[in-house]
């Protein structure tokens, strides 16, 4: 297979990259969507993605530690 063979990538690449910027913009805003709402309900925060599933972020408070996908809690 030699260069020419290959499909043009410039248009897909561009379109990958927008698509990347688009989502990685959704991603933040539903990051502090959650946030704002988890704060304002339970005075939880998010924490880092949980270490058992990689499922979900964790729910910090109270003391604890909590996956709502795997349901893994551990005291702080
Ligand atoms: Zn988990």
């Amino acid at each position: 297979m030699t260069s020419s063979d290959r499909p043009p990538l410039g248009a897909n690449a561009q379109s990958l990259a927008t698509r990347l910027a688009a989502t990685e913009t959704r991603l933040r805003q539903l990051e502090t969507a959650c946030d704002a709402i988890i704060r304002d309900g339970t005075g939880c925060a998010l924490g880092p993605p949980c270490p058992a599933c990689d499922g979900s972020l964790l729910l910090i408070g109270r003391g604890t530690m909590y996956c709502p996908a795997c349901r893994d809690r551990r005291t702080l």
